[in-house]
């Protein structure tokens, strides 16, 4: 297939280029380098296509396109902070682009969504089904409620045009490649751990999350694209882990002597977060299969090779 991976010099994106290529499929990236980085393509700068585009603005592509995969969105809670506009224009006018270009080229396409959609919960675990507890007013809705809007118009162009759309709902998902400084837990905690310093836990440390090693949610996406399912689907672990726990993993596997301190928990920070798998396990036959110890190794050898 000719595949077109919007935000693919990212985390997410750029581990699905590798993935993709690695089966054979030809990949142009198109990324505006705002959170993604080049260094992310350097593996395998060779067997891709690069362009340098801001997906918010008009853009035209003239290669055929069977697959279109939109992971163009900072993520991070400090990213809320730092690009509030440019994270609603991704999941806004950047979607609409790319649904418009499916449209054209007669792709699949499929939407990254986020267990953020969920908001802090009052349903646990998660399933496709529940609205979610967002607040619409609050310092995360740049991206609660764009990622919301831009399921909403993915569907909008699977109903009115009868596209072939594919939507997930990504939860807390780490692996080499993230970005050491981007505020998110397991990066901020592994290089806090290998240097020695204090880790930071943000409240009591008792709010949990389901961490999903890269590789996992990778096998689901490809799963999904081939499966004949329009609406979203959750992709990510059953393992709910305090964030005290994941201190103490992270820890015991680095050896480190780090203490910690307490700092303030940010705004409508969710308490708990587990994702709902049944739907993914009925439709794709698919479940993670990485523990966190397995996971986090091969995070942490990554991260620190690149100290050295
Ligand atoms: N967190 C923390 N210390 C940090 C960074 C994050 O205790 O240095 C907490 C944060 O408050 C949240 C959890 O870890 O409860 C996951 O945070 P992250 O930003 O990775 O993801 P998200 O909140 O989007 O799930």
């Amino acid at each position: 297939m000719n595949i077109l991976i919007a935000g693919g010099a990212g985390f997410i994106g750029s581990n699905l280029a590798e993935y993709l290529i690695k089966k054979r499929h030809k990949v142009i990236v198109l990324d505006n380098l705002i959170t993604g980085s080049l260094e992310n393509l350097s593996n395998f700068s060779k067997k891709i296509k690069f362009i340098n585009q801001d997906i918010t603005k008009s853009f035209k592509i003239k290669e055929n396109i069977d697959l279109i995969l939109h992971l163009a969105s900072p993520a991070s809670v400090k990213c809320f902070y730092k690009y509030p506009l440019e994270i609603i224009k991704a999941n806004s006018f950047g979607t609409y682009n790319l649904l418009e270009l499916a449209r054209n080229k007669s792709s699949i396409f499929l939407f990254a969504s986020t267990s953020e959609v969920y908001g802090d919960p009052k349903e646990h675990p998660q399933g496709e089904n529940y609205f979610g507890n967002v607040n619409p007013a609050g310092i995360r809705s740049v991206y609660d409620e764009a990622k919301r809007f831009g399921e909403t118009l993915t569907l909008a162009y699977f109903r009115k045009f009868n596209l072939n759309v594919k939507i997930i709902r990504i939860f807390n998902t780490y692996g080499p490649r993230m970005q050491k400084d981007d505020g998110r837990v397991i990066p901020t905690f592994i290089n806090q751990a290998l240097k020695g310093e204090p880790i930071t836990i943000y409240g009591d440390g008792t709010q949990t999350r389901s961490f999903c090693y890269i590789k996992d949610l990778i096998e689901g996406i490809y799963k999904l694209i081939f499966c004949d399912y329009h609406l979203p689907v959750n992709l990510g672990n059953f393992q709910e882990l305090s964030i005290l726990k994941l201190i103490e993993i992270i820890k015991k596997i680095t050896n480190s002597k780090s203490g910690i301190i307490y700092k303030d928990l940010p705004t409508d920070d969710p308490k708990r977060r587990r994702p709902d798998l049944k739907l993914a396990k009925k439709i794709l036959n698919w479940e993670p299969i990485i523990p966190i110890e397995e996971g986090l190794k091969e995070t942490i050898k990554w991260f620190n090779n690149r100290r050295l």
